[in-house]
């Protein structure tokens, strides 16, 4: 395979009703499911990053990265042969409004690629410009934010996060204005352009909008769709196989959740257009990492106030989002319970997974009902004590588990006060873990093992991304690239790479793009 050998077979624009009108103009669209647009081409494209792993799924090697040919394809100035570039219509509830029309206004899908048996990706264009859909925005992507959506969607799918994924970052050699914190203070920053990965990008919204607008045949046009291409093995008379493929729905999304909580991720913007019908993490925006463990912390400046969208409360969102989901798929079930029964296996796959997240965690062969109280005991003597939750879990493989000491962990405490506050149970928490390990099957090895991965040692800590882009910002692209390559291994110790795996320095407790970002991007 070659860039130019690429296969394509374009089902969403093949199978789905289109738009009649043409061009990029600002308007509602009804009763279809997409709008044909081409990008808008850049000045200067060129290629910053991209990832290997992306690209060899794709059958592209090196010299086809190099190829001048690709920056112009992935900046949005040229189409392979057999691309036919898209955006698509879908609505959303955001910050739990109901918006109406939302769509791709900065996405423009270029194809979907076969890659193996029956196996397709669609590649997206993101920031190639403005759509039917950019509702009088510019349609274009600032750099800062390219890199970030670029980097965490690769560091996602190495940490085993079901996520889209990214190809590639393309420069576009021109300016983009932005008002980073709607404070009236616009400035120029560099655009760029991301090519994503995934085999399906339908979102809630997509089943949403028609429902809004009683387009009901757009609506089970849309759902055999869906099933159809990305669901194949749902078969049966239409209510069954509804009623089945939600319920798969609802399972994927609370396995997706059960990572993000995992491993301290935070979307920043559960919208539910933001909300993959594949369960994958998508539309990177004002996303964060927690370091010090705190379940109220958001990283979205719009959300501030109201914190809808903290770590704590992603679980009951993706509930709250799934429901909206079932709302929009009611019109084709004559009685509703299978979408109850779907609401409900949500509720009970994302306890599983906990609970296997807990275990694992913990380095224990099962969890019972005590670790689950020993696990909320934990995380609230973290919150206390400000500790950093990727550094503690990584170092609880080293604890003595004969006499344990607080020393292991010493370097995941922010604060020296609040450490001697609560010292005296955490050691007494100490205890009762390394009880409860004796009483486990597993061997210290095999709990190592277990440990190690679980807890990562390396993710994409928010100060770290904002490093690379003030790198890049200077024209230096290096550390796009190293980052990468260390958030390809995160669960192994790598020599020579202690800086990314240390606790968030003093000066990006409070910088922009470190612990606050914004919608903007
Ligand atoms: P998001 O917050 O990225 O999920 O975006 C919400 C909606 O706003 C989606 O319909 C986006 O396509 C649209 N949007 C966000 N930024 C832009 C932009 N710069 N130009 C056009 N549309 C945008
Ligand atoms: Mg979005």
């Amino acid at each position: 395979m070659s860039l130019t050998s690429l296969q394509f077979d374009n089902a969403f624009v093949r199978d789905l009703p289109g738009d009649p009108d043409q061009g990029s103009g600002a308007r509602q669209v009804y009763g279809a499911a997409y709008s044909r647009v081409d990008p808008s081409p850049v000045a200067a494209p060129r290629v910053i990053a991209w990832s290997c792993d992306m690209a060899a799924i794709l059958g592209l090697s090196t010299v086809d990265i190099a190829n001048p040919l690709f920056a112009q394809v992935f900046g949005g100035n040229g189409m392979l042969d057999g691309m036919q570039p898209w955006a698509s219509n879908y609505g959303g509830h955001q910050f739990g409004v109901w918006a109406g029309q939302l769509g791709d206004g900065r996405a423009i899908s270029l194809g979907e690629v076969l890659i193996a048996q029956g196996e397709r990706l669609e590649l997206q264009l993101k920031g190639a410009g403005a759509t039917p859909y950019s509702r009088g925005a510019d349609g274009r992507a600032v750099l800062r934010s390219s890199i970030r959506e670029f980097l965490c969607s690769e560091a996602m799918h190495h940490l085993g996060i079901p996520t889209t994924r990214a190809l590639s970052l393309v420069l576009t050699g021109e300016w983009v204005e932005r008002d980073m914190f709607y404070d009236g203070h616009p400035q120029h920053e560099p655009g760029a352009v991301v090519c994503r990965v995934a085999p399906s990008f339908i979102r809630f919204g997509h089943f949403e909008l028609p429902t809004s607008r009683g387009e009901i045949a757009l609506l089970r046009q849309l759902v055999d769709f869906t099933i159809g291409r990305d669901f194949p093995d749902f078969k049966g008379s239409d209510e069954t196989r509804y009623g089945d493929w939600f319920a798969d729905v609802c399972a994927r999304t609370a396995r997706m959740i059960a990572h993000w909580m995992r491993v301290g991720f935070v979307h920043g913007v559960m919208n539910t257009d933001n909300m993959s019908i594949l369960g994958l993490t998508i539309d990177y925006g004002p996303y964060g990492w927690i370091d010090d463990f705190d379940p109220d912390w958001t990283p979205n400046t719009t959300d501030i106030m109201r914190r809808r969208y903290r770590f704590g409360q992603q679980p009951n969102v993706a509930w709250w989002n799934l429901s909206r989901l079932a709302s929009a798929l009611a019109p084709l079930f004559g009685d509703v319970a299978p979408l109850q029964a779907g609401l409900d296996r949500y509720v009970d796959a994302f306890a599983a997974h906990a609970r296997n997240h807990i275990a694992a965690k913990l380095g224990l062969a099962e969890c019972r009902d005590d670790d689950v109280t020993r696990m909320e005991t934990l995380q609230s003597l973290m919150q206390q004590a400000e500790v950093d939750m990727t550094l503690f879990f990584r170092a609880l493989s080293d604890i003595d588990t004969q006499s344990p000491v607080l020393q292991p962990l010493q370097h995941a405490f922010y604060n020296d006060a609040k450490r001697e506050a609560v010292e005296v149970d955490f050691l007494r928490w100490l205890s009762d873990y390394v009880g409860r390990l004796h009483e486990d099957p597993l061997s210290p090895e095999q709990r190592r093992q277990r440990m190690h991965v679980a807890n990562p040692c390396y993710v994409l800590r928010n100060y770290l991304a904002q490093e690379a882009i003030d790198r890049a910002t200077e024209g230096d692209y290096e550390g796009i690239s190293t980052l990468l390559e260390v958030l390809r291994h995160p669960y192994e110790e790598q020599s020579g790479r202690e800086h990314y795996a240390q606790k968030r320095p003093e000066w990006a407790k409070s910088r922009a793009g470190c612990s606050m970002l914004s919608c903007s991007s």
